[in-house]
């Protein structure tokens, strides 16, 4: 890459991404002002979290000299999807390993990958299990050749790092800032970077996952980071990881409708419904200034159906 940044030159990003106020009618009675912090709209593709997470991991690997970049996901990968387009904007190799079996058909998301350049490769459950054990990524290196393995998410220190420079972009006191948590980087990220006095709260969409406050403290303590006042709450999954029912589709063309905030039903869907029912519930008091972190993902979308108008 030629240009003004020896390392890497990120152009045609909107960063610092918008601030924007969230006024939601049924939401008004609550006496709490919301903002959401529009990291969807730092760029077409390389939008979301999953550009937070990726920037400080493409630099390290320029500045290594390393050219291909092997990561993991599902066929709805929004970190594969995001990967495949730095891949081809930024000039490197890229590999998925995908979830699944060699006949499965490639999803619109995997086929943007492959049209970007990304190799694809499946990895039948039994393996996909293995993606964080050091031997099998050894092996997947002798398979497929040499390559960076970035973890499943992009969910590493660096990750931290990218995440970490939103909450410093937003420029007014706030009191609480939510996100959605699938791995916990992004919590992570956020609540290594909070300004006094204010906490930050996750809200997991995955069922059983109460393993993911140890996932978080261990992400924080694994890129020697301290962090301020966090938690999380594992009521509003939804049923489980990409489940999304017929309620959760039409709060999102809701929100759509009297906002034009556009929502996935996956991460940030889930979020903003939480969070509507966390304010029902008083948990949320009045005048709390608070922030939602809209990571991006949209799409996502391809692969659901709008509810019936
Ligand atoms: C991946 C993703 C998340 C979850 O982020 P983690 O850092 O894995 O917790 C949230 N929102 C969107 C849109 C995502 O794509």
């Amino acid at each position: 890459m030629t240009g003004p940044n020896p390392a890497l030159c990120f152009p045609a990003l909107n960063l610092p991404s918008p601030l924007e106020d969230f006024d939601f009618p049924p939401w008004r009675r609550h006496g709490v002002p919301i903002w959401v912090k529009r990291d969807d709209s730092i760029h077409p593709t390389l939008s979301g979290n999953k550009w937070r997470k990726l920037k400080y991991n493409l630099l390290a690997a320029r500045e290594q000299g390393i050219s291909r970049l092997a990561s993991f996901g599902g066929p709805w990968s929004n970190h594969l999807h995001a990967l495949a387009y730095a891949g081809r904007r930024f000039g490197f190799e890229t590999l998925g390993l995908v979830r699944g079996e060699a006949h499965e058909a490639l999803t619109p998301c995997l086929r943007d990958c492959r049209d970007w350049g990304m190799r694809l490769e499946r990895l039948p459950r039994a393996e996909y299990r293995r993606r964080q054990d050091p031997d099998f990524q050894a092996e997947l290196a002798r398979r497929f050749g040499p390559c960076l393995v970035l973890p499943e998410g992009g969910s590493n220190a660096l990750a931290l790092r990218g995440v970490a420079e939103l909450v410093a972009e937003i420029d007014r006191p706030f009191d609480l800032i939510a996100c959605a948590v699938g791995s916990g980087a992004t919590l992570a990220g956020i609540a290594s970077a909070l300004p006094p006095g204010a906490q930050a709260l996750g809200l997991a969409v995955l069922k059983g996952a109460e393993y993911l406050e140890a996932e978080v403290r261990g992400l924080l303590a694994g890129a020697g980071l301290a962090a301020g006042p966090w938690s999380m709450e594992h009521g509003h999954h939804g049923g489980g990881y990409a489940r999304v029912g017929p309620e959760l589709l039409s709060f999102c063309a809701e929100v759509e409708a009297s906002t034009r905030l556009v929502l996935e039903p996956v991460y940030t869907g889930k979020l903003f419904q939480g969070i509507g029912r966390m304010l029902e519930q008083g948990q949320i008091a009045t005048g709390t200034r608070l922030v939602l972190v809209h990571t991006g993902g949209l799409q996502g979308l391809r692969g659901f159906k709008q509810p019936a108008k």
